[in-house]
């Protein structure tokens, strides 16, 4: 690890001033950035305590929006009552990562923010794009068995590894930032990146923003929602395969779906394929399979990864016969 100068915070505008130069890094609950530092893949010359910042609170917005301060802890948002009655999706998301002990420590504004676990990243002897742009992407040709089959690009095919985005890109959650120019909110679909030929840019989050809030919109079918998480082991393991599903039914056909996926694409990945396919379908195994077949239907697979397809499609299946049942 690289020597480092640390400064508190302590008000937004202060963090923001801090960053403008460039080489300085935000630091909220440290559990990624720190252990990149470790390895040398990050090396800020300056990091910046945000901790003391006024960013902890969910609060209900009089048009019935949540708003979710960025340094809420990740356990304090699962438990939180409007959170566990009203999203169970983001809840379940939340507990199924990382251990009891990261979550008490992990922030929203980190979750976000959190980097691939392509282990070739991590790896700072293997050429890797991400890491080093215009070196080469290991993965693609090396042992890929936990990377990406969705949104791939012949430079990185790194799975983003959240499960708490993936339940927030199904709920459409909008992100408040802060800079220099003042703030902006960013829906979330357009927060992550697809690596295309630049796989080291990974958000539309400039270097100099602070990430606020996270707003989740009223939706009120969200109380019929779950996320289901499939991995090698049964806990602090990331996902090979996990849905979010959320369904609005009436009469056993589906009036409105948000489905998304992760585990399996290199950002958090809604389905609007699977979307379509549900949408005014019956609530029934064979929209499930017809739906779970198109969100799939795009995926590519590399040597050692090709099981994630079908991993996928049953993840999905099983979450979509949680939620809406069969008639
Ligand atoms: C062993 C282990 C297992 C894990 N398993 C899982 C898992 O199964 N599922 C899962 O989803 N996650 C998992 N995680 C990842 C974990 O969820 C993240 O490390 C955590 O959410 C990051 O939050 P943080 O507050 O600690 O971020 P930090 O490490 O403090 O920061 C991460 C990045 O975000 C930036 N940042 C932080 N806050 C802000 C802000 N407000 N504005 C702008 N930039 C900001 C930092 O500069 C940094 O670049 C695991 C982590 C570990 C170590
Ligand atoms: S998949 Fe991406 S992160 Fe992994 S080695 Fe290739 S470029 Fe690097």
């Amino acid at each position: 690890m690289e020597s480092f100068k640390f400064i508190r915070a302590n008000d937004p505008r202060g963090a923001i001033t801090s960053m403008t130069g460039g080489g300085a890094k935000i630091i909220a609950g440290g559990t990624n950035l720190v252990d990149l530092m470790k390895l040398n893949i990050e090396r800020p010359a300056q990091l910046i305590d945000i901790n003391g910042l006024k960013m902890q609170t969910i609060e209900t917005l009089p048009n019935g929006t949540i708003k979710i301060g960025a340094l809420v802890k990740n356990s304090d948002l699962a438990y939180h009552p409007l959170i566990m009655k009203n999203f169970p999706v983001l809840s379940e998301a939340l507990l199924s990562g990382a251990s009891a002990q990261l979550r008490n420590m992990a922030t929203v504004g980190g979750n976000l923010l959190q980097r691939t676990r392509c282990p070739y990243f991590y790896d700072t002897a293997a050429p890797c794009n991400k890491r080093v742009p215009g070196s080469g992407c290991s993965a693609i040709d090396g042992y890929n068995r936990n990377n990406a089959v969705l949104g791939t690009s012949k430079y990185c095919i790194a799975t983003h590894p959240s499960d708490m985005c993936v339940a927030m890109a199904a709920l459409g959650a909008v992100i408040h930032v802060q800079g220099p120019a003042g703030p902006r909110e960013i829906p979330f679909a357009d927060f992550h990146l697809l690596p295309a030929q630049t796989p080291q840019y990974e958000t539309t989050l400039k270097h100099d923003e602070l990430i606020t809030s996270v707003d989740i919109p009223p939706i009120p079918y969200a109380i019929r929602s779950h996320y289901l998480k499939v991995r090698d082991r049964a806990s602090y393991e990331f996902a090979l395969a996990s849905a979010a599903v959320i369904l609005d039914i009436n009469g056993g056909r589906i009036k409105d779906a948000r489905i998304a996926l992760g585990g399996v694409g290199t950002k958090p990945w809604r389905s609007k394929l699977a979307e379509k396919v549900l949408t005014g379908a019956a609530a029934n195994e064979q929209s499930y399979r017809t739906a779970a077949e198109a969100a799939l239907s795009e995926a590519k697979p590399y040597k050692h990864n090709a099981f994630k397809i079908e991993l996928a499609k049953r993840t999905l299946v099983h979450a979509l016969t949680t939620v809406g049942g069969m008639s």
